[in-house]
């Protein structure tokens, strides 16, 4: 079985497809912790959303609420982002009538969420991640994650406040 790398945000939606114009469900979803894809992990993944019958397909709408796992853009440690996700689109069905691009529901009335989930998710995450405002960065030298502590390395361009405070410490020293 391969069921490893199957989306677990599949739903069977036959019963709407063959619904009237117009016949809705709201679906509730509430994971702990969901893969979406290689590279997507959210927790929790929560919130409703409308699945409405359409002579094109079926349309979704609702807000989900989630955490993000990224990365944090000066020390690379993990980051839990907070997102919202907004849906607001028409997956088309039959399949083959869907316009170029377009996302589509199976043949057999499955829907899966994750590939339109992962796209919206991605988007959420801007250029610039800090794990908290203040975060020292890794340093340029060796790499070091400076949150940890200060390395070795003798770095001359330094932010020129800790200059002023590197040579108050050493006049504290000259003088004793
Ligand atoms: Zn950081
Ligand atoms: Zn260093």
């Amino acid at each position: 079985m391969k069921e490893k790398n199957r989306s677990r945000l599949r739903f069977n939606f036959g019963f709407l497809i063959e619904g009237d114009l117009g016949e809705s469900r709201e679906i509730e979803l509430d994971y702990p912790r969901i893969r979406v894809s290689d590279d997507v992990v959210l927790k929790p993944l929560q919130g409703k959303f409308q699945v409405s019958r359409t002579s094109k397909g079926l349309y979704l709408q609702g807000v989900l609420t989630s955490h993000i796992e990224t990365e944090c853009t000066r020390c690379l440690n993990a980051v839990d982002l907070p997102i919202s996700i907004e849906l607001d689109d028409l997956f088309y069905y039959p399949p083959a009538e869907a316009p170029e691009g377009e996302f589509t529901i199976g043949e057999d009335g499955i829907l899966d969420l994750a590939p339109l989930v992962r796209e919206l998710s991605l988007l959420e995450i801007p250029m610039q991640v800090f794990c908290r405002e203040e975060c020292l960065g890794l340093c340029p030298e060796c790499g070091q994650n400076l949150n940890d502590g200060p390395c070795d390395c003798q770095i001359d361009d330094i932010d020129p406040r800790l200059a002023a405070l590197r040579a108050l410490l050493d006049d504290d020293q000259l003088s004793r």
